[in-house]
């Protein structure tokens, strides 16, 4: 297997991949064509490419692959500066590219918190060394995301934030957060919220139900989340300013967001895999995590491959929000499905082992998801036969690009060569030792995976291809 982490230099001239099924839900386009990239631009598509390529064109063939715009995780934490032991701009780019990402938004919980210019442009300078895709910024809400006072919406709105919010935290002062939005509009900036109660959620670390009370875990219920979801739905409506909520996992917050958007208030929402594959049934361990609730995992039914298994208490499914009842889980797909959540995204939060290596209560909350979230998306819901392939390209191109509008996400004629190549079908299983991240806290190491990112372009250079993996097809 051959792992490109750097952009290889001179880029090439010209890239023409040919045969593969080219999809672009931004220009409506499903089509078995070749794709020609020159100079760092998507030059042409259809049968104009072969006949514009220049001779010495590098020529690709990606025949029963899937062609695409370069997908977008808008959901990353990096945590460069301050906490460059769980990963660095250059660890959590390359953990990007192998997962098939050409851009990735990173959140502000950083140390410090991104809430000043200074920190923004700290990382944009250490993304133009050494990040492998393009990484844009979200900038924080309040100062210190500690939710007493508004950052510097306009200065970080300058300094080049594509979004601001406290993810790892919320916002709980609502007339705060009214402020917020207020000022984000007149900056025209998206406000993304992570939705947490924090007097309904108190120290809570897992789902609140059944299987909180069976492990004698304290619980984080699911109105912890709804009940925020609800609020943001208000002050969209009352200021006309848009909310974008993250992680939803509840199927509460689903219903809340599907309502809301019928009667046109401008609001949406984005779905981690980790929340639409497993349950709390996991944190019981794999026996009975099998043996319910993971029966609605694709690919459990054909038991060819020994089933992953995992202790009672294990940290790397811990995470917040929670994993949440196989019900919230179905709620969450049929949002999918249906349009209500229109973004997909990892929450990729990398932590140490010795910080994971600790009782459950005192465990941080969080998983390593760029690597893996391309496969169980795929697997969740193409394979399960509840997206096809153009809709669910769409919440990681066009959708995200749109929401925080970047110039990014389509295959368009002179558009940025950001193009993803997949084969939705490759079986692989996930290794701990060939993770690109920094990180190793993932709860899907040994699982049977299908669907994988093959090439990983970005402005025309590769910067990942898995040309020689063994597959275990
Ligand atoms: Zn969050």
């Amino acid at each position: 297997m051959s792992i490109r982490h750097r952009v290889s230099f001179p880029p090439m001239s010209s890239l023409l991949l040919t045969g593969g099924r080219i999809i672009d839900p931004a220009n409506r386009l499903d089509a078995i064509s070749d794709l020609l990239i020159t100079n760092g631009k998507i030059a042409a598509l259809g049968p104009a490419a072969a006949k514009q390529a220049p001779a010495d064109a590098e020529r690709v063939e990606v025949k029963g692959l899937v062609v695409c715009p370069g997908l977008i995780d808008m959901h990353v934490h990096l945590r460069e500066p301050g906490q460059s032991a769980k990963e660095t701009v250059a660890t959590g780019t390359a953990a990007a590219a192998r997962g098939g990402f050409t851009s990735i938004l990173c959140m502000p919980n950083t140390s410090p918190a991104v809430d000043n210019s200074s920190t923004v442009a700290l990382i944009h300078e250490r993304a133009a060394q050494q990040a492998v895709v393009n990484v844009y910024v979200a900038g924080a809400i309040s100062k210190s995301i500690a939710g007493e006072e508004l950052a510097p919406i306009g200065a970080l709105k300058r300094a080049g934030v594509v979004a601001i919010t406290d993810d790892g935290h919320c916002v709980q002062n609502n007339e705060l957060m009214r402020r917020a939005l207020e000022y984000a509009k007149m900056f025209d900036l998206p406000v993304l919220d992570h939705c947490q109660d924090y007097s309904l959620v108190t120290d809570g670390v897992m789902h609140e139900g059944y299987w909180s009370t069976v492990l004698g875990l304290r619980g984080w219920p699911a109105a912890g989340e709804e009940m925020m979801v609800a609020r943001d739905v208000l002050l969209a409506e009352t200021t006309g300013s848009p909310v974008h909520c993250q992680h939803v996992t509840a199927a509460g917050s689903v219903k809340l967001l599907r309502e809301a958007k019928k009667r046109g208030v401008p609001i949406s929402g984005e779905a981690c895999p980790h929340h639409f594959t497993l349950t709390d049934a996991a944190i019981a361990g794999s026996e009975k995590f099998w043996s319910a609730d993971g029966k609605g995992v694709f690919g459990f039914a054909s038991g060819t491959s020994a089933l992953p298994s995992w202790p009672s208490y294990d940290t790397n499914f811990k995470m917040n929000p929670p994993l949440r009842s196989a019900g919230d889980r179905e709620a969450i797909l049929e949002g999918l499905a249906d349009g209500t959540i229109e973004i997909l995204c990892s929450d990729h939060a990398p932590h140490c082992d010795y910080e994971k290596e600790v009782e459950f209560d005192n465990a941080p909350f969080g998983i390593t998801g760029l690597e893996t979230e391309l496969a169980l998306s795929l697997m969740q819901l193409y394979h399960t036969k509840r997206l096809g392939l153009p809709d669910l390209i769409a919440k990681f191109t066009v959708a995200p690009a749109r929401l925080l509008r970047l110039s990014k996400g389509t295959l368009s004629p002179d558009a940025d060569a950001d193009v993803t190549v997949f084969d939705p079908d490759r079986a692989w299983v996930f290794e701990r030792a060939s993770s690109a991240s920094k990180s190793r806290n993932s709860p899907f190491y040994g699982w049977p995976l299908k669907g994988k990112a093959v090439l990983t372009i970005v402005r025309g250079n590769k910067v990942w291809a898995a040309d020689s993996e063994s597959v275990a097809a």
